[in-house]
């Protein structure tokens, strides 16, 4: 029995080594593509799943959807993410409330695991597929997502 397995062994290598000599002999005479970057950065797409850098998106009216709740910065596990609060008050309630003040994103820490999208209750931030981060400091690196002046948008918007 021993002897069989043996000699299908040698039958099985001899013919993924086959396999692979036929894809590379394959490869050889493929057509080439040469990406033409970056002038050809407008037309060039990207996978839909690509992740390229955070944001968070704002409306026209200037408003994002995050309720500074902390959870994407608790989950980060390197500490990409810095969220500062401030409290507000609330013109419907006439209370004040926790809203968000300043959301920092240090790309030059970020791994991309996306704990912090998956886990943010109001889809308040995304991938763009943006993929030039080349900066002359590091400092560029560390980036505002939350743009000035701008608030919390209505349930619904
Ligand atoms: S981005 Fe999402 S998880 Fe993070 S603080 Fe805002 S609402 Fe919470
Ligand atoms: S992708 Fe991961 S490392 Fe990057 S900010 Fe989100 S949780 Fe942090």
């Amino acid at each position: 029995m021993k002897l069989i397995n043996y000699i299908a062994n040698i039958f099985i290598a001899i013919f993924r080594l086959l396999q692979g000599m036929y894809i590379t002999m394959l490869n050889l005479i493929r057509k080439k593509v040469t990406e033409q970057y970056p002038e050809n950065r407008g037309k060039k797409e990207q996978f839909e799943q690509m992740r390229g850098q955070l944001v968070m998106p704002h409306n026209e009216n200037n408003q994002h959807k995050c309720t500074a709740c902390l959870i994407c910065m608790t989950n980060c596990p390197n500490g990409t993410i810095q969220i500062t609060t401030k409290m507000e008050m609330n013109e419907e309630t006439g209370k004040e409330k926790k809203v968000l003040d300043t959301y920092m994103y240090d790309l030059g820490c970020c791994t991309y695991c996306s704990l912090c999208t998956w886990t943010c209750p109001q889809d308040a931030i995304e991938w763009s597929q943006n993929f030039e981060h080349a900066m002359f400091t590091r400092s560029k690196l560390n980036i505002r997502l939350n743009k000035e002046g701008s608030s919390l948008a209505p349930k619904n918007k």
